[in-house]
């Protein structure tokens, strides 16, 4: 959650670019946007600055919107955010587990998957990511 402090001079920076708030408009936007947290906004702010085509103030649903796209754009959580109390029961922080498998016909072998963990899920992103890339690269 961002202070009122902090919010209101972001808003100020946004006053240089577009028509300034009134007090009762700025109290209003507070109240809407407060949820965000100060690295949410900054960034949504310079969002808008890059992509907000008219003069009048960005709208509560444009910088909204912008704050939730920050937001996805913000690397995913890690274990070390988590925690240090933080152990996987599962993969004990590795990320990767084991899963056994037996065919019908009874073979039986075992595959290396990710761990359902937001450690898991954070070298799945990654290994996605850097697949995505080699194909760009390559295409
Ligand atoms: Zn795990």
């Amino acid at each position: 959650m961002i202070s009122i402090i902090k919010f209101q001079s972001l808003m100020k920076d946004m006053e240089m670019m577009y028509s300034p708030l009134s007090e009762g408009q700025m109290n209003i936007y507070y109240e809407r946007l407060k949820m965000f947290d100060d690295n949410a906004l900054e960034k949504a702010v310079k969002y808008l600055y890059d992509t907000h085509i008219y003069r009048r103030f960005p709208l509560i649903a444009e910088i909204r919107d912008a704050a939730f796209k920050a937001m996805g754009e913000m690397p995913e959580q890690t274990t070390e955010d988590v925690g240090d109390d933080f152990e996987c029961e599962i993969c004990h922080g590795i990320g990767k587990m084991v899963e056994e498998i037996t065919e019908k016909d009874g073979y039986f072998h075992s595959v290396e998957k990710f761990c359902i963990c937001p450690k898991g899920e954070r070298i799945k992103a990654i290994r996605k990511k850097w697949l995505q890339d080699k194909k760009k690269k390559w295409s």
